[in-house]
């Protein structure tokens, strides 16, 4: 899976960063940023982490995308 996030829609709520720091770090303009964009399959508790933390986002900024 992907982690993709909007920077047009983040407003740098922080907590992705504050709530899932072993996905996120916080970038220096205060905006979440993905330490690794691409998730491996058999990486769960990261999987898990990510999709959580893109529901938590505020602003709806975070995507997971799915492997096809
Ligand atoms: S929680 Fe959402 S709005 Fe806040 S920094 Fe992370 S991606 Fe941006």
């Amino acid at each position: 899976m992907k982690i993709v996030i909007d920077y047009e829609v983040c407003e740098a709520h922080g907590r992705c960063f504050e709530n899932a720091f072993e996905v996120f770090d916080e970038g220096p303009d205060g905006k979440g940023v993905a330490k690794t964009a691409v998730v491996s399959d058999d990486d769960f508790d990261i999987q898990r982490a990510a999709r959580s933390a893109a529901m938590m986002c505020p602003m709806g900024a975070i995507s997971i995308i799915e492997d096809e």
